[in-house]
C-alpha cells in the first residue's frame, strides 16, 4: 500500500496491528476517524491513553479493575471460601449475568496454549496456588471454556493443587465443548454452575 502521508502510513499501521483487522479495513477506519470533529477522535484517543495508563488488576482474583480490590472481592455478601477459575474479565461478565453465583473468582488472564508461546508462568496459576496454599479456599471451580487449551490449563493447576484439603469442581455440565464461556445463554450457564460437577469426574469423561 503506498501512502502519500507519512502521518496517515502510521495511522493505519497501527490501527491493523489489532485482531482481526487488515491493511484496509485499517485504512477505512483511520479516513473515517479523519471524517469525525477533531473533538471526538480526541475522546477516542485519550479513552484508549488513559485506560492503559491507569487501569488496575485486583489485587486478589487479578480482574480489570479501576481501585486495588475489586467490586467483587471487596463485597462482604460475596463467599470468600468459593473461587471460580476463568480465563478473562468476559467470563467474570457472563458469569455475573446469570446471578447464580455468589462467590469469587480468580482471573488467569489467559490459557496455556504452547501454539501461542503462552505458558503456565504467563497466566496468574502461581498466585492462584498460594491461595489454596494458605487453606483460604474451600472450593475450586474451573470454568475454562471446553477447549483442548481450557483443558489443559484446568489439568495444569489441578496437578498443583490436589494434594491440598479442598473440593474441586467443574461446570463443564451443559456447556458444549469448544463453545467459549461468553457465548453460552445465561440460564445454561447459571445452571451449569449450581449443577457443577466434580472435577475428577470430568477427566474421566474425556478419557
Ligand atoms: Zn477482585
Amino acid at each position: 500500500m503506498e501512502f502519500s502521508s507519512k502521518l496517515l502510513e502510521n495511522a493505519v499501521y497501527e490501527m491493523s496491528q489489532l485482531p482481526g483487522i487488515g491493511k484496509r479495513t485499517a485504512l477505512r477506519l483511520v479516513l473515517h476517524l479523519l471524517k469525525q470533529p477533531e473533538a471526538q477522535t480526541g475522546r477516542l484517543a485519550n479513552a484508549l491513553g488513559s485506560l492503559r495508563k491507569d487501569i488496575k488488576f485486583c489485587s486478589n482474583c487479578h480482574n480489570i479493575s479501576d481501585v486495588v480490590l475489586c467490586e467483587i472481592c471487596a463485597n462482604p455478601k460475596r463467599d470468600k471460601s468459593l473461587v471460580c477459575v476463568v480465563e478473562d474479565i468476559r467470563d467474570v461478565m457472563a458469569i455475573e449475568n446469570t446471578s447464580q453465583y455468589n462467590g469469587l473468582y480468580h482471573v488467569l488472564g489467559g490459557k496455556i496454549s504452547p501454539m501461542e508461546g503462552i505458558g503456565p508462568q504467563d497466566l496468574t496459576i502461581q498466585s492462584l496456588v498460594e491461595k489454596v496454599k494458605n487453606g483460604a479456599i474451600r472450593e475450586l471451580i474451573f470454568a475454562m471454556s471446553s477447549t483442548m487449551e481450557g483443558d489443559t490449563t484446568n489439568f495444569y493447576i489441578y496437578k498443583q493443587i490436589q494434594d491440598h484439603e479442598l473440593t474441586t469442581s467443574t461446570i463443564a455440565r451443559g456447556i458444549a465443548v469448544g463453545d467459549e464461556l461468553e457465548f453460552a445463554d445465561e440460564i445454561t450457564l447459571g445452571r451449569s454452575i449450581i449443577h457443577r460437577i466434580p472435577f475428577e469426574s470430568s477427566l474421566k469423561a474425556n478419557g
